[in-house]
């Protein structure tokens, strides 16, 4: 099949988001700040983990990241292509350069379809191919997530456990030969056993096929394994950006350092961690805290944190966080 290549130089960003926002109304008075200027970049190859607490907006971002819904403001630019300013044709078209896979495959496959239906379906929508060529990409991506195509192509996804299930839509999403995966908690719907064998798969996948991703994932075991960098949200706004090794050696902001002290420790004879933040809960986009968004649960918050918010800025060379009182080495 003739597949058109991504028009990306080797040094450009995959993907570059600049100062996006999302908001929803709500109730017809007020408004959720589901994501409040984020700014980041994936260059090629290269994995991006997104982590922080249910509610923090990451999803949101990747669901905005995706067109789904477009953002209010802000830019997504996908390989040189500002998405927002593409017609609905136009940005059909520019899809088939990325795909998303969901947190829970079972309901993100139509029931009533077959599974070559499925995996073939991007390749249609998008007009990519002639059947034939179809059919074969479509056995091919079947074989690369280790399915068998001539005993899956007929079946239904009812017939799959939730691994396989997840298989498939990750066989879907590689179909139209996208240069980047934005992949919303893909393992977390499923059996611990299994998780390992999808993260391992996608990181195949990615090497294989020469994959950038956008990973979300609360689970900051998960993120550290695969995540050549990592950003963490906090009600909307990213605090910390840096990469894998120096984000878990040296976190800069409070909430990064909150975050990791709850993974569990292994070492049961290792004395607990210190709480690293007040307890309490994610305050209420609809009503953010002014000033940090942190304010409100961090242990070194001082007047100047409840009214100035932290921009994000470099601390150290590939390294940025958005707090007044940084940790820096
Ligand atoms: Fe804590 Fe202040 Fe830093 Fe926010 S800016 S994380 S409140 S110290």
């Amino acid at each position: 099949m003739s597949v058109v290549a991504p028009e990306t130089t080797p040094k450009e960003p995959v993907l570059k988001v600049e100062d996006m926002v999302v908001e929803f109304p709500l109730d017809g008075k007020r408004v959720v700040h589901a994501v409040s200027g984020v700014s980041f970049e994936i260059r090629p190859g290269e994995t991006l983990g997104l982590v922080g607490e249910s509610g923090c907006g990451k999803s949101t971002t990747a669901r905005a990241v995706m067109q789904l819904p477009a953002p209010k403001s802000g830019k997504v630019i996908m390989n040189g292509v500002d998405l927002a300013a593409l017609g609905r044709e136009e940005l059909r078209r520019e899809r088939r350069h990325f795909q998303m896979i969901f947190q829970d495959p079972i309901s993100s496959l139509n029931p009533r379809r077959k599974v070559a239906d499925i995996v073939a379906m991007p390749l249609v929508i998008m007009g990519i191919g002639t059947p034939e060529e179809r059919d074969a990409r479509v056995r091919e991506v079947l074989q690369a997530v280790g399915l068998d195509p001539d005993s899956s192509l007929q079946r239904r996804p009812f017939q799959f456990s939730g691994g396989q299930c997840q298989r498939i839509s990750i066989a879907r999403a590689l179909a139209s030969e996208p240069s980047i995966l934005i992949c919303d908690e893909p393992v977390s719907a499923l059996d611990v056993s299994i998780q390992a064998q999808i993260i391992n798969l996608l990181q195949d996948m990615k090497d294989r096929y020469d994959l950038s991703m956008l990973l979300i994932s609360h689970d900051l075991s998960v993120v550290k394994l695969v995540c050549d960098r990592v950003a963490v949200m906090y009600l909307g706004r990213i605090c910390e950006m840096t990469d894998s090794e120096t984000l878990y050696r040296a976190p800069a902001h409070p909430y990064t350092a909150a975050l990791l002290s709850a993974i569990p420790e292994a070492d049961p004879t290792r004395p607990p961690k210190l709480a690293a933040m007040k307890e309490g809960e994610l305050p209420s986009a609809t009503e953010p805290p002014p000033g940090c968004r942190f304010h409100t649960r961090c242990l070194r918050a001082e007047a100047i944190c409840t009214e100035v918010v932290p921009p994000l800025v470099d601390i150290a060379e590939g390294h940025q966080a958005a707090c007044h009182f940084a940790v820096t080495d």
